[in-house]
């Protein structure tokens, strides 16, 4: 593979710079790179944004609004997005049931949903996990039992995250309860403001109210909201999970995560010298930049594959198992850094940063925050032992 950009990747890489120096707003970009708290008026104007200028979907096919670039292309995109310091996209949508809608949607539900997602009037979430169907997913017991135009859904969904935000969600629910667990689960998409749909929030260690526990009590769906076929939806749902876990991985964050660290390790002393130049310091420094150069390449190659029309199967738990060991690594070593600046945890200046000279800036803020938070990266979209169990099967036949 040539990794070197063609003068019109090099054209192209100059037109994404132009419009985040233009449109990126410099409040939402202080926030991003100092790890500062992201209300959901700033992850909405940043998803409008995009979609302004029909870079939001960018690896949905151009038919349904994506911008039609090529691997490299992407990956461009999402390497001057993280250096620059845009927000994340929230992926519930955009990034898990916008594919599945594509390949497996029928057209009344892709001429609907899909624009919804685009212009930001739908925030979706995932209901996948319930207590004890974690890691065993395809043993969900939430049911959805038909009755004319209508299913009756009742159960408990877990750590559905900013759920709190959202007013739709799309579940794994249980149509067959006669046949083996993979072959009796449906994909139905819900309305959360229906009547027997109750939020509950789960307040984290670190005091954040990021996740939640939704019941479902005789709620009403339409059975236009089942996609797909009714006991298919194991099918869809791994389906989905392959893009989920590549989102995870996060090349663009672990870029700009490398890009801070440096700058701290210059800056912090260590016995009278750079912190950068401490060999043992310096040593973990460099493993890590080693293997996100190498997942950097791994990236590229999902990205082709999709692209070219295939599907991320192992690959997307290779680059979830090695891009979440770099974020977390990249997340230690921060903390590690800035020693006793990091440690205390600020609740305000997660709103309002604080200014540490040793440091600069307000990074500080943070460090102590994303690393807690961030342990999370090994556990959601499928436990990193998991992926290694997928792995194991799919590349192994073990
Ligand atoms: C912050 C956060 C946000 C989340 N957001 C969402 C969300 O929005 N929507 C949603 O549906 N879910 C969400 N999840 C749930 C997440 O997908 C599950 O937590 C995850 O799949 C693990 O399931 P579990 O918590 O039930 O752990 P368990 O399945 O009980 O696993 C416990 C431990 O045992 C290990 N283990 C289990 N089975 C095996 C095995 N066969 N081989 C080897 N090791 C094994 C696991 O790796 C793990 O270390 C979120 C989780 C977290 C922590």
């Amino acid at each position: 593979m040539d990794l070197q950009f063609t003068t019109e990747e090099l054209a192209f890489r100059d037109e994404v710079r132009a419009f985040l120096k233009d449109k990126l707003p410099e409040e939402l970009a202080h926030k991003v790179k100092n790890g500062l708290r992201l209300t959901k008026q700033d992850m909405e104007r940043w998803h409008a944004i995009l979609n302004e200028r029909g870079w939001l979907a960018n690896h949905w096919p151009e038919q349904y609004g994506g911008p039609g670039w090529s691997a490299v292309q992407k990956f461009i995109f999402e390497h001057e997005c993280a250096l620059a310091g845009t927000p994340r996209i929230v992926p519930f949508g955009l990034s898990m049931l916008g594919p599945v809608l594509i390949k497996y949607g029928n057209e009344q539900q892709k001429n609907y949903w899909l624009p919804r997602i685009l212009n930001g009037a739908d925030w979706w979430c995932q209901g996948y996990s319930e207590p004890g169907s974690g890691s065993d997913l395809a043993s969900v017991k939430t049911t959805a039992v038909r009755d004319g135009d209508h299913y009756i859904v009742n159960g408990q969904k877990t750590w559905t995250t900013l759920g709190h935000h959202a007013n739709m969600i799309f579940c794994l629910v249980r149509t067959n309860k006669e046949v083996k667990a993979q072959a009796g689960i449906s994909f139905l998409l819900i309305d959360m403001n229906t009547p027997g749909v109750e939020v509950r929030p789960i307040i984290t260690l670190d005091g954040e109210h990021e996740v939640n526990e939704v019941f479902f009590t005789d709620v009403k769906v339409p059975v236009e909201n089942l996609v797909g076929e009714e006991n298919k939806g194991w099918t869809y749902a791994k389906y989905l999970l392959t893009y989920e876990r590549t989102n995870i991985a996060g090349v663009g964050f672990s870029v700009a995560g490398l890009e801070k660290l440096k700058v701290v390790a210059d800056r912090v002393q260590c016995n009278g010298k750079p912190l950068s130049q401490d060999p043992l310091f310096a040593a973990r420094l460099a493993k890590v930049e080693i293997d996100l150069e190498n997942m950097k390449t791994t990236n590229l190659r999902v990205i082709a594959a999709v692209a070219g029309g295939g599907v991320p199967g192992a690959e997307s738990s290779m680059l979830k198992i090695k891009g979440t060991e770099i974020r977390q690594e990249l997340l230690s070593l921060t903390r590690r850094a800035m020693g006793p600046y990091a440690a205390p945890f600020i609740e305000e200046a997660l709103h309002a940063g604080y200014s540490e000279p040793a440091i600069g800036d307000e990074a500080a803020a943070s460090a102590a925050a994303s690393y807690f938070n961030y342990r999370k990266l090994s556990i959601f979209g499928g436990s990193n032992e998991i992926q290694k169990n997928i792995i194991s099967k799919m590349i192994l036949g073990l």
